[in-house]
């Protein structure tokens, strides 16, 4: 604190009270953080307020632009589009490639700041089917509201004085994943304007094949691995809570899948004839999944939850804080019984799950015969947590079907195969898959970021992880920096979908959290 006060004199008369006044240094440092802070957000939100048409052009600007991450071309063409926004405030730039579509890199470093912030989000978008837009997805579109509640089309142009906070503006991207760009940008001038420093030195990395699944950010992270050296990295993707309050997720889910086959007789026998008699293989899956996993959704795998984290006192407290949206889901999808044995959805996403995707086996109803198959299959997604891998659950649910009494293969049984065995399954892992990632609510990165954005927003919501899975691995299994998510976008963004939106309120949101991060995030402390 001493040096952060040292380097910049507006800290200065805080620090001559607190030496006079003999108050304990760290309460009156985090007072000192929080008077700064709201400063900053009173002058930023007055700056935003006064500059709302600038920035929302600057949004349609870059939204107009085809961002599907196939077209190599229309991503060059973002690519430097946001190059230029970021050499206008004096970024330093680099385009990075690992085969793939281009990647921004770029960092802008502040005079006397002591850590760094890197922030990811991206530019490219999933593929459109346009006739299923209302508006054209390259063509931004504000509305004065949500499209289906019958919104006006507002002229850009024509406003006068500030834009309403409920307003909405329509455009592949506008959600996910554009906006902090643009947000960051104006973060930036509002900041400038006012004469605030930065208390961190910035990096951004802004993706342009995150919609593909990211194929060549290892890569690009191997190949440049000094320029994500960075004290906290922020992961800007992804819908905010449904109460729309202010969020910080410290975790997702890891995920795999696998199809499971079971075998009956060689060719499908008369139900009749041969009933009782054939082996099933509908009733040998039923069985082999039921066997998998309890009606409450516990796992039955021996050793499934051996390497499962649990959680802490601090992610506990956080859980139970959470806005509990049990009933309201109950309602609202008619669920009578929830899974889980009583525990809530934000506790039941930091266990793993087992979740039958589909079934595929003979036919109902009109196509329904009286028949006893050949094969019948399964398709399983396992939603993984820390600390398990891939690689353990498909040893540890392979282990399983051997103790059923199942001969697993790996490809298509032969019929000697089959003769040899009394049940036969197939495995078909699809992909490696990828483990889960969740930094500790206690690491100083995360008490120190979770205090600053109370600043800004005391009810804040803290996620020790969402159910979704994201391949944070990549990151995370490369750089040893906390890795924490705050996610921006309204719930009701529909994104991946026709008529994707961003809530304006959303995006001015995001601008004084940005400010309050560079403000201030290098001035506070570990509590
Ligand atoms: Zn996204």
């Amino acid at each position: 604190m001493l040096q952060a006060t040292e380097r910049r004199p507006w800290h200065m008369s805080a620090f001559v009270t607190i030496a006079f006044a003999l108050t304990p240094m760290i309460i009156a440092a985090d007072d000192d953080v929080a008077a700064r802070v709201a400063l900053v957000k009173e002058s930023v939100n007055t700056y935003r307020a006064a500059h709302e048409a600038v920035i929302i052009k600057d949004f349609i600007e870059l939204l107009s632009l085809p961002n599907d991450a196939a077209v190599l071309a229309d991503m060059e063409r973002n690519a430097d589009h946001i190059t230029d926004l970021l050499e206008l405030r004096g970024f330093k730039t680099q385009r990075l490639r690992a085969g793939g579509a281009p990647y921004v890199y770029a960092e802008l470093l502040s005079p006397g700041a002591a850590e760094t912030v890197l922030i990811y989000a991206h530019f490219d978008g999933q593929p459109v089917q346009e006739e299923n837009w209302i508006h054209p997805p390259f063509v931004p579109t504000l509305l004065d509201g949500p499209i289906q509640a019958g919104a006006e089309v507002i002229d850009v142009g024509e406003v006068k004085g500030q834009f309403g906070p409920e307003w909405r503006l329509y455009a592949r991207s506008a959600g996910d994943d554009k906006m902090p760009i643009i947000a960051l940008m104006h973060t930036l001038d509002a900041l400038a304007a006012n004469g605030i420093e930065r208390s961190v030195n910035l990096k951004l990395l802004l993706d342009g094949e995150e919609e593909r699944g990211s194929p060549s950010v290892g890569r690009i992270i191997d190949e440049n691995r000094e320029l994500f050296e960075a004290d906290l990295f922020l992961f800007c993707d992804g819908p905010m809570h449904q109460s729309r309050r202010t969020q910080l997720v410290f975790g997702v889910r890891g995920s795999t899948t696998v199809d499971i086959t079971s075998y009956g007789a060689v060719r499908p026998l008369h139900s009749g004839h041969y009933g009782n008699w054939a082996p099933n293989p509908i009733m040998q899956l039923s069985w082999l999944l039921t066997s998998l996993r309890a009606e409450s959704g516990r796992i039955l795998v021996d050793g499934y939850y051996d390497d499962v984290v649990p959680l802490g006192e601090l992610e506990r407290d956080a859980i139970a804080a959470m806005p509990d949206v049990t009933e309201m889901l109950q309602d609202e999808l008619a669920v009578n019984t929830p899974e889980g044995e009583g525990k809530r959805l934000e506790e039941l996403v930091t266990l793993p799950a087992i979740n039958a995707r589909g079934i595929v086996a003979g036919g109902v109803g009109e196509k329904g015969r009286n028949v006893i198959l050949s094969t019948a299959t399964t398709s399983l997604d396992l939603r993984l947590v820390p600390d398990q891998t891939p690689q353990r659950a498909i040893e540890l649910i392979k282990a399983h079907l051997v103790r059923q009494g199942y001969h697993v293969v790996a490809d298509d049984p032969s019929i000697e195969t089959l003769r040899a065995h009394r049940k036969v399954v197939k495995l078909d892992w699809h992909d490696a898959g990828y483990p889960a990632m969740r930094t500790a609510l206690d690491h100083p990165m995360s008490m120190r970021l979770t205090g600053l954005m109370r600043m800004i927003a005391p009810d804040l919501i803290v996620t020790p992880n969402m159910g979704g899975s994201l391949p944070l691995h990549e990151f995370s299994s490369r750089l040893a920096v906390p890795i924490i998510i705050l996610p921006l976008a309204n719930h009701d963004n529909n994104q991946h979908a026709e008529n994707e939106n961003i809530r304006l309120q959303n995006f001015w949101d995001a601008i004084t959290v940005y400010a309050a991060v560079l403000a201030s995030f290098g001035d506070t402390i570990t509590p």
